[in-house]
């Protein structure tokens, strides 16, 4: 009985030990799978965090390159006060919203001198310094006009792109202003203690290098103003293919001490390239017209499907269900010369930049008919997509957009990164380039879009790209989101509808990233860019379906181009909001705009009402009497001028007057001189009293 017994207590004991020993192994595979959950997270908020200070604009988070050496971000300390977002550091404005300054007719370049100079003690600058701001550039358009001064130190740049950035409507008036200067710089001198060609060494040394020379490598003395620290550094930029990078470095002018080491590009066939570019000038070539077959956006947008069954990637292998998503296209302006099409028209231009080197994908037939298994097929939808994208622009919306940094189409590298799952835009070089890895990145408008974005953001800026909240990585996708949700495949109930990447991402290789993210700004970030960038993605699609999207489009990129290098989400919203009064869009726009921007988070003045208001007021003499018949204007920012007369007592009034923007009232009298007034119109405003000057 003994026996049996303890068989069955043994029976018991062993069960109980194998359940024991289940539980340790499910414990133990738990924190197995916990572990590399919170490790993979960790790697991707690093890589996030890093990725803020590159001048790179990824598609996804990368990690850091060997070799790299990367500055302490700045602080983004500010308060928002009134009209205004101060630094807490300086005290002065980093941005001002509803500027109200009248400038004198002149130009632009004066005009925002004169401001600068009236406001100097408000931006705490002195006469010399605002003298001593360079001219970088002047862009007029539709949306007004917008000077970009640059900060100079003893006649060197600071920090690249230190910039004060003024808009100024079309009635005269500064209304938006972005302040990127760098206050109070602690240098001695402007003498370098090393040589130029000593800064090159410390470079060379440190990637391993032999030397460097020869025309791939560029060295220019600047200011470098980061974190309370001022110095004086040689920024040095060398396109390396081994190892492969477009390097810039900062050395220190005194100590040679290396402080910054990035790569801010990739060049492979960096050789290649100039050679050729040293061909033989191209014989007698003329714009013609090609046929190829793209996906438009994507297959599976356009099958209305989702990712899996027989709609996967496949390694890029060939699948019915894909084949049959080709679309037709004709490919504008494609080139014919010497009896070769090339993929190089006015707006996009193939080019081979980046490993792996598939070539220009030149041939004798103006049909590019490819299927998504022919690396060629990436060239044909680049082509297509930065096309149309550029002449939607530069036709349709009229804004006058290329890139700065060559003259012609914008250039793109259909296979580049090392074959890696990811794409760019190199903002030195203002080229863009894709990578194949998981779904080919070129197969999805939705990349080729987002990546043109940046570049869009780079150059109405003008080389002030800013990724401060993640704002070019939403721009890019709202770019991708615009065009992708006009074409109308997805009902507005599915959720692929608010989704982004709809074929390179929301798969197994990579999550994508959505245009309904439920998060509300400034408390929601959380300082990974591409996770951030979707506030600013979000309601800008809110918009676009609220006021459409050539409306939407439009107001956005006017908007992006009042906005610099230090430009916020809460800043860009603003802008936006400013472009749509000088573009003369409606109150009921205007109110939709105001409370989608409102609604995400950011501070917004208020909005204009739905009806119309009135302003009043009296014209008076020197003795206080009303003026008779003096000729009363009001001119709103898009410089369109209403007149009226003063009564027998000296009274005006203007009625349905738009409100939610700033007007300037002027009067005409042949007997007295008066000033001008400027105010912002938020509801009815009477006793507006004009005194001789
Ligand atoms: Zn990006």
């Amino acid at each position: 009985m003994a026996k049996p017994s303890r068989s069955g207590i043994g029976r018991i004991m062993n069960e109980v030990i194998r359940s024991f020993r289940r539980l340790c192994r499910f414990v133990l595979l738990l924190a197995i799978v916990v572990f590399v959950i919170v490790a993979i997270g960790n790697f991707a908020d690093r890589a996030d965090a890093q990725n803020r200070f590159t001048t790179l604009a990824d598609h996804k988070p990368r990690p850091s390159e060997p070799y790299e050496i990367k500055i302490a971000p700045e602080p983004d300390i500010y308060v928002l006060s009134g009209n205004m977002r101060l630094s807490a550091v300086s005290g002065h404005p980093l941005a001002v919203y509803q500027e109200t300054f009248l400038a004198r007719d002149a130009d632009p370049e004066i005009q925002a001198r004169q401001y600068l100079l009236a406001k100097s003690e408000m931006y705490g600058l002195t006469t010399d310094e605002i003298a001593g701001l360079r001219l970088h550039f002047v862009r007029k358009s539709e949306a007004g006009t917008v000077v970009r001064l640059r900060q100079m130190w003893k006649g060197l740049p600071v920090n690249k792109n230190a910039e004060i950035t003024i808009h100024i409507n079309k009635a005269n008036v500064v209304d938006f202003v972005m302040n990127g200067y760098r206050y109070g710089i602690k240098l001695s001198d402007a003498v370098p203690a090393i040589a130029a060609e000593t800064a090159l060494l410390k470079l060379a040394d440190h990637l391993g290098v032999r030397s460097l020379t020869g025309d791939d490598t560029k060295t220019e003395l600047m200011v470098l103003s980061q974190v309370g620290e001022d110095r004086l550094v040689y920024r040095v930029n060398y396109a390396s293919d081994a190892p492969v990078g477009d390097w810039e470095a900062f050395v220190d002018a005194k100590t040679g001490t290396l402080i910054k080491v990035e790569d801010i590009a990739y060049y492979n066939e960096g050789k290649r390239q100039k050679s050729l570019r040293k061909r033989a000038p191209r014989p007698f070539s003329i714009m013609a017209s090609g046929t190829g077959n793209v996906f438009d956006p994507d297959p599976l947008t356009t099958a209305v499907a989702v990712y899996g069954g027989s709609y996967v990637d496949g390694s890029d292998a060939n699948a019915a269900v894909l084949t049959a998503q080709l679309k037709s296209r004709t490919l504008n302006d494609i080139t014919l010369s010497a009896g070769t099409y090339s993929l190089t028209g006015p707006y996009a231009e193939i080019r081979d930049f980046e490993a792996p080197n598939k070539g220009l994908f030149t041939q004798a037939s103006s049909t590019f008919n490819f299927d998504r298994n022919a690396d060629a097929f990436e060239a044909v939808n680049c082509y297509y997509h930065i096309d149309a994208s550029m002449r939607y622009l530069n036709s349709t919306l009229g804004l006058s957009i290329m890139p700065y940094q060559y003259v012609g189409g914008v250039r793109v590298d259909p296979s580049g990164l090392n074959g890696a799952d990811n794409s760019h835009y190199l903002s030195g070089s203002g080229q863009l380039a894709f990578g194949e890895g998981g779904v080919d990145d070129a197969e999805d408008a939705d990349v080729i879009i987002h990546e043109l974005g940046h570049g869009l953001h780079d150059w109405f800026t003008v080389g002030g790209i800013s990724q401060v909240n993640g704002l070019s990585e939403g721009t890019g996708d709202y770019w991708a989101g615009s065009y992708s949700r006009a074409l109308g495949y997805w009902p507005t109930g599915n959720a692929a509808y608010n989704w982004t990447f709809n074929w390179d991402g929301h798969n197994p290789f990579w999550g994508g990233r959505i245009l309904n993210y439920g998060v509300v700004y400034p408390g929601g970030l959380t300082g990974a860019i591409h996770t951030d960038g979707q506030i600013w993605a979000t309601a800008n699609m809110k918009i676009w379906n609220d006021i459409g999207a050539l409306k939407s489009d439009k107001a956005f990129w006017s908007g992006l181009d009042l906005t610099n290098s230090t430009t916020n989400q809460n800043d860009a919203a603003n802008a936006v909001y400013t472009a749509s009064a000088t573009l003369g869009y409606t109150a009921l726009e205007r109110i939709a705009m105001n409370t989608r921007y409102a609604a995400a988070g950011y501070t917004m003045p208020a909005p204009p009402t739905a009806a119309g208001v009135s302003i009043s007021g009296r014209v008076l003499t020197n003795d206080g009497h009303g003026l008779r018949n003096a000729s009363v204007s009001i001119t709103n920012a898009t410089g369109n001028v209403v007149y009226s007369r003063s009564s027998s007592l000296g009274y005006f009034r203007f009625d349905e007057i738009d409100s939610g923007q700033t007007y300037v009232i002027s009067v005409a009298s042949k007997r007295f001189t008066f000033a001008p007034r400027v105010v912002n119109v938020t509801g009815d405003l009477s006793d507006v009293e004009f005194m001789p000057q």
